[in-house]
């Protein structure tokens, strides 16, 4: 019994996948995840805006993404800002200029 219910599940694992890969392009996808920190500050025209709503509202990887992404620049809002010693800073801009 057990094993009958694996099969079925990776049957239809797999047929997620095709279905998934036909309604929705790779290219989508990276597109949405290019675009993705100005979809967050609402930062994009609104035709754009509603062809990434309609991508999230099938795809749970780019949904999953946003909502991470999302997430981690409300925890970066809320820590305090510190400047960094000017020591460091120095040094970090020399790195950058030697590159
Ligand atoms: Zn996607």
């Amino acid at each position: 019994m057990g094993i009958i219910v694996k099969n079925i599940f990776h049957f239809l694992k797999g047929c997620w996948a095709i279905i998934r890969g036909r309604s929705l392009p790779d290219e989508e996808c990276q597109e949405l995840r290019e675009l993705a920190s100005a979809y967050l500050e609402l930062d994009l025209s609104p035709d754009i805006k509603e062809q990434l709503d309609r991508h999230l509202k099938l795809c749970q990887g780019c949904s999953g993404f946003i909502e991470s992404l999302h997430r981690t620049l409300d925890l970066l809002r809320g820590m305090p800002k510190e400047t960094a010693p000017a020591e460091i800073r120095q040094n970090i801009l020399r790195q950058i200029k030697q590159k």
